[in-house]
């Protein structure tokens, strides 16, 4: 995804800050933050629901976090304000809805309220593994396929980030939620330096550097989109399958994230990988692999990226 999203009603009321007022009311704000295991929800939650407390607000958080592998959702309910009686959000009373995984943000859109919810979305699509029966190379994944467009239509206000990327351009994926958050940050009344102390609370100490490096390019990437025009916008990360051959393919194991479940290598259909001595996955036969990428749509700890070279290549030339 190459550029900023953004709806028409959030360029007619530039600045927008539609919460300010709305926590210093007597309705508690209410922000609901989803998206599936092993991607920070329940850190935005923290951080959020911490920061308000800290500026004197009544703060009922509530979460749900079964599934910690990934593919299982995860969701948070963050209410704050003078008073608060429920942790729970009611369908279509949350005023923002932070998703960091496309798929969970189309699912919770009916907790958005109608007309003014604001909708900040990471583009980041991980197919869930009822998506992946059919390991055939090539085979069709069953997969939500709106647009930004047609969900922006639904929303007050809507964002489609591309968090992931930037976050992977930081050198480090996972402070992708920290983008997230900083996008959010742009419609509360916390001050910026307020933020920031929240984060380093919450983030482990040698990787505080990097997240308000990733909270200071969420915070950009709004007001830039908040400047440009609906036309500007580029498409939901389309998820590309060997059907989009032909491409080089190119699989990337992070050691130091592999957990050796060795879901990988009884998944991958074309049995070419393995946990070497000290039990980490490795690549055995390279000439076999499909780029089918079920090994990294299903590595619950996102230790695995599959680059289809050529097919990128290809887009980018279309672009
Ligand atoms: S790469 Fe991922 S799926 Fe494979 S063994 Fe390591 S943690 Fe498990
Ligand atoms: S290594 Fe991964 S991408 Fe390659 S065939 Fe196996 S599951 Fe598919």
């Amino acid at each position: 995804m190459s550029g900023p999203t953004t709806s028409r009603s959030s360029l007619e009321n530039e600045p927008k800050r539609p919460v300010a007022a709305a926590a210093n009311a007597r309705e508690p704000m209410n922000v609901l933050i989803v998206g599936v295991g092993g991607q920070g929800v329940i850190m935005v939650s923290k951080a959020l629901a911490w920061l308000a407390q800290s500026k004197g607000f009544e703060v009922k958080q509530s979460e749900v976090h079964g599934m910690a592998k990934r593919g299982g959702t995860v969701f948070s309910h963050v209410r704050f304000g003078p008073q608060v009686w429920s942790p729970t959000i009611p369908k279509g009373e949350a005023d923002i809805l932070v998703a960091l995984e496309w798929a969970e943000g189309l699912r919770w859109l009916p907790y958005l309220k109608a007309g003014s919810g604001i909708f900040i979305c990471d583009t980041k699509r991980i197919v869930p593994p009822f998506s992946c029966l059919n390991r055939r190379p090539g085979a069709p994944l069953r997969y939500s396929r709106e647009t930004p467009s047609e969900v922006r239509t639904h929303v007050g206000e809507g964002y489609a980030i591309d968090a992931t990327r930037m976050a992977e351009e930081l050198g480090n994926e996972r402070v992708a939620n920290v983008v997230l958050i900083g996008a959010l940050s742009t419609a509360l009344d916390f001050s910026v330096a307020e933020w920031e102390n929240a984060l380093t609370q919450f983030v482990p100490k040698k990787t505080v550097a990097a997240n308000l490096e990733a909270f200071r390019l969420g915070r950009e990437w709004i007001d830039t989109a908040r400047k440009a025009t609906p036309e500007a916008e580029a498409p939901v990360e389309r998820i590309r399958t060997p059907a989009d051959a032909p491409y080089s393919v190119r699989v990337e194991i992070t050691p130091e994230w592999c957990k050796s479940c060795d879901i990988c290598v009884k998944i991958c259909p074309e049995r070419c990988l393995r946990l070497n001595s000290e039990r980490i996955a490795e690549l055995a036969e390279p000439a076999k692999c499909t780029g089918c990428r079920l090994c990294e749509f299903l590595c619950p700890d996102f230790a695995i990226r599959v680059h289809l070279d050529a097919a990128i290549d290809q887009e980018g030339a279309k672009a």
